[in-house]
């Protein structure tokens, strides 16, 4: 596996932070990205084959522009989307809000305290860094049923993790930090997704640390029916792994089966409904 280097990291300066939804989302009013690309890099990633990567003309994963933006702009922006209705915003659809260019630009945190000031009807933190519990201060400003913070846990295989996502968080760390966000009363998931060859363990491991499971796949999770993982080699990625069954759409149920050893039934989600506003 090449070396990765450092991220080049930009400014942008963007008009509006808030992007009215659709599709996968549908869900939402709207998405909050503060930053454009994500230097995790995973191998699955969809937004690879979405526009903002495609025609960059450069390595997903390479490049990360920071969203630099005015704080007063924002709360207008959000007091107009307020006028229209209830609103709900995934935090981060096309990034991952806490990657490690986090530390330094703490775009999200300054969001996180415009939105806790003047909470939106429902906002879903969507990372798999451990960096979200810097902000669990921020977080227990938030009506506790007006915000979800979920955790991406693909695998409890750290092998499998390093194959397909080796530049993000290892488990261990996700775990600790779901676990610290549920002792601080926050409501979590573990987003396992896509679900990776994991272990018979996995579904006790989650269940230790959290209340609440969503399992997804390839097929269902990309936004594009599998096409997007297709077409990113997922496939043939687990073949030559010699774990070709996981990719096929049984995997699931067999693994949705373990976790209902762990989880009530309502506690467990698949796909598109885990990610809603609940
Ligand atoms: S963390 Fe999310 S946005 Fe970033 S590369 Fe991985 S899947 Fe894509």
């Amino acid at each position: 596996m090449a070396e990765k280097t450092n991220p080049k990291l930009s400014e942008t300066t963007p008009k509006t932070m808030l992007t009215p939804t659709g599709g996968f989302l549908a869900g939402y009013t709207h998405t909050l990205n503060p930053y454009s690309g994500c230097s995790f890099a995973c191998a699955y990633c969809y937004v690879r084959r979405m526009p903002v990567a495609l025609f960059r003309g450069e390595p997903w994963g390479s490049w990360v522009a920071a969203k630099r933006f005015d704080p007063n702009a924002f709360r207008r922006e959000l007091a107009r989307a307020y006028k229209k209705g209830p609103t709900s915003i995934f935090l981060s659809s096309a990034t991952d809000p806490y990657q490690p260019a986090e530390h330094g630009q703490r775009l999200t945190r300054e969001l996180l305290e415009l939105l806790a000031n003047d909470p939106p009807a429902f906002l879903f933190v969507q990372t798999r860094s451990p960096l979200a519990t810097r902000d669990i201060d921020l977080f227990a400003r938030f009506p506790a049923d007006r915000l979800r913070v979920s955790v991406t846990v693909e695998t409890d295989r750290d092998d499998m993790r390093r194959a397909f996502a080796p530049y993000s968080p290892p488990i261990a760390g996700r775990l600790r930090a779901l676990r610290r966000l549920r002792d601080a009363g926050i409501a979590t998931q573990a987003a396992v997704a896509p679900l990776l060859p994991c272990t018979a363990g996995f579904a006790a491991a989650l269940a230790g640390v959290t209340e609440r499971v969503t399992l997804d796949t390839f097929a269902l999770g990309d936004g594009a029916s599998g096409r997007r993982s297709e077409a990113l080699g997922m496939r043939s990625r687990l073949e030559a792994l010699g774990l070709a069954e996981w990719y096929a759409p049984e995997k699931l149920e067999e693994v949705r089966g373990l976790f209902a050893a762990h989880f009530p039934s309502d506690r467990i989600f698949v796909s598109q409904d885990g990610f809603a506003p609940h």
